[in-house]
C-alpha cells in the first residue's frame, strides 16, 4: 500500500481504527480537561438555603414599601448574622437583621438592603442602631436562592462533557468527590536510527541526540496522553521488530520516529507489515510525507517520519487527533482561522505545505500570518518561535504578500471554534 492520500483521508483511517479506552474513576482534581463518561449528580441544593448576596440588611419589603428619601423609614437593628451563622427567629414590623454575604436569608426576611444605601440613624449601624431605608425594594432583593445553580438529584455534568477547572469547584459543591473519566492512553515513543545518542550524550562525529523522542513526549502528554520514552533502536528490522513487538504488549499506542522512507536503511513499513496489517504509507502533505500506521495485534502504530518538523506535524495533524478520541474527546480537529500573508511565499512542491508560521493582530484588527524564514523539516527551533501552521493547499502555486491563506493555531484547545 504505498498510495499518497490526502491529510484528511489518513486521519479517518486512523480514527476508524481507535475507540474510546475504558473508564476510570479519579479524584475530581485529576479529571480536569477529561470527559466524564457517566452523569454526574448532585446531592444536595446548590446553594444549600437562600443566603444574603452582599452584606446589609435584611427585612421583609412590605416593611419598607412607603419609604422615599422624603420620608425615609427607620427600623431597629435587632441581630447580626454572619456567614456560618442562622438567625431563624421572628422580627417585628419596626425592625431588622443586619447580614452579611452568605449568611442565610432569615426564614422571616424576603429581602436584602446593601449596606452602602441604608444610612445609620444611632449607633453604628450593629445591633442596638437604628439605620434608614431611603426607597422601597423588590422581593428577593440581593437574594441568591436555595438550588439557584442545581438541584438534589439533578444531573449537573452530562456523560460526555469535557470537565474544566471551574468545573471542578462545581462538582466539589454538588458533592461530587470523584468522577468516571476515559483512561489516558498509554503511548510508547520509540526513536529509530543508528545516527541516534541519547539527549544526555555528547554526540560524537557522525552522530546525533535524540531530540524527536522528547518532542513527541511532550506533543503526547499535551494532548493527554501518558508518554514513555523507550531506548532507541538502531536501523535494523531485526531490533525494531522486536521492539515493537514488546511495546504493543504494554502500550496503548506506539509512536515510533525515523527510518520511514524508503531507503536502504528504512525499516518501520516492513516492520509493520511483517508484525501486522500496514495501512498507510505517505500523506500528501509537506513536511512529512512518509507517514506510517498500522495494527499490530491490535494495537495502532504510527511511525512517524525522522525530520523533527516532519514528526511534529505528522504528530500533530494525525496521531494527537487519535489519542483525544481515545480519551472520548469529540473534538478532536483544531479549528484554522484565515489571515493575510505578511510575504510571499514561494511554491514549487504540489503537495499541500505547512509553513511553520507566526500569527498575529494587527493594529486595525486584521488577522496575518508570517511564515518562518527557515522551513527546514530538520529543525525543531523554528517550531519553538511559531505559533501556527499556515495551510498552502496542494496543487496551487505560490502566494503573494496579501493572499489569505488558512491557519492552524497550535495550542487553541479543539473545543475552540474559530
Ligand atoms: P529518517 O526518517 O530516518 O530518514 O530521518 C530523517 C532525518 O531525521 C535524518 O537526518 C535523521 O538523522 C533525523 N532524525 C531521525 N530520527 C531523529 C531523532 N529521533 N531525533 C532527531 N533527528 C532525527
Ligand atoms: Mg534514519
Amino acid at each position: 500500500m504505498a498510495e499518497l492520500v490526502a491529510l484528511e483521508e489518513a486521519q479517518n483511517l486512523v480514527l476508524s481504527h481507535i475507540r474510546p479506552l475504558e473508564t476510570e474513576t479519579v479524584p475530581i482534581l485529576d479529571s480536569v480537561g477529561r470527559i466524564a463518561a457517566a452523569d454526574l449528580i448532585s446531592d444536595i441544593d446548590v446553594m444549600p438555603f437562600a443566603h444574603a448576596a452582599m452584606d446589609g440588611f435584611a427585612l421583609r419589603a412590605a416593611q419598607i414599601a412607603d419609604a422615599s428619601a422624603e420620608s425615609p423609614v427607620a427600623l431597629k437593628v435587632i441581630a447580626e448574622v454572619a456567614a456560618g451563622d442562622a438567625f431563624t427567629a421572628t422580627f417585628g414590623d419596626d425592625e431588622c437583621v443586619r447580614i452579611m454575604t452568605g449568611a442565610p436569608l432569615p426564614p422571616d426576611a424576603d429581602a436584602v438592603i446593601q449596606y452602602e444605601i441604608v444610612s445609620v440613624v444611632s449607633g453604628d449601624g450593629l445591633p442596638g442602631s437604628t439605620v434608614a431605608f431611603t426607597a422601597p425594594t423588590k422581593l428577593r432583593n440581593n437574594v441568591r436562592e436555595a438550588g439557584e445553580e442545581a438541584h438534589e438529584g439533578e444531573v449537573i455534568v452530562r456523560s460526555g462533557e469535557l470537565i474544566g477547572t471551574a468545573g471542578v469547584g462545581f462538582l466539589a459543591s454538588c458533592g461530587v468527590r470523584e468522577v468516571p473519566v476515559y483512561r489516558r492512553p498509554r503511548v510508547a515513543i520509540i526513536a529509530i536510527g543508528s545516527e541516534l545518542v541519547p539527549a544526555d550524550e555528547r554526540p560524537p562525529f557522525g552522530k546525533i541526540r535524540n531530540s524527536n523522542s522528547y518532542t513527541l513526549a511532550a506533543c503526547t502528554q499535551a494532548a493527554g496522553g501518558i508518554p514513555t520514552i523507550l531506548p532507541i533502536v538502531s536501523d535494523s528490522l531485526e531490533d525494531l521488530t522486536a521492539e515493537i513487538k514488546r511495546a504493543v504488549e504494554s502500550y496503548d499506542f506506539v509512536v515510533t520516529s525515523g527510518g520511514a522512507s524508503n531507503g536502504d536503511f528504512d525499516f518501520i513499513k516492513p516492520a509493520v507489515e511483517q508484525l501486522g496489517d500496514l495501512l498507510l504509507t505517505s500523506v500528501n502533505m509537506r513536511p512529512g510525507k512518509a507517514q506510517t500506521f498500522g495494527l499490530v495485534s491490535g494495537v495502532p502504530v504510527f511511525g512517524l517520519p525522522g525530520n523533527p518538523a516532519a514528526a511534529f506535524c505528522g504528530f500533530e495533524l494525525i496521531i494527537r487527533p487519535a489519542l483525544r478520541k481515545m480519551q472520548g474527546m469529540t473534538a478532536l480537529h483544531r479549528s484554522t482561522i484565515r489571515a493575510r500573508l505578511t510575504d510571499a511565499v514561494r511554491k514549487k512542491d504540489p503537495r499541500r505545505i505547512y509553513l511553520r508560521s507566526t500569527f498575529s493582530k494587527t493594529s486595525d484588527g486584521a488577522y496575518v500570518v508570517t511564515p518562518a524564514k527557515n522551513q527546514s523539516s530538520g529543525s525543531f527551533g523554528v517550531i519553538q518561535r511559531s505559533n501556527c501552521l499556515a495551510i498552502l493547499p496542494e496543487g496551487s502555486g505560490s502566494c503573494e504578500a496579501g493572499d489569505e491563506v488558512s491557519c492552524i493555531l497550535l495550542d487553541v484547545p479543539e473545543e475552540v471554534v474559530l
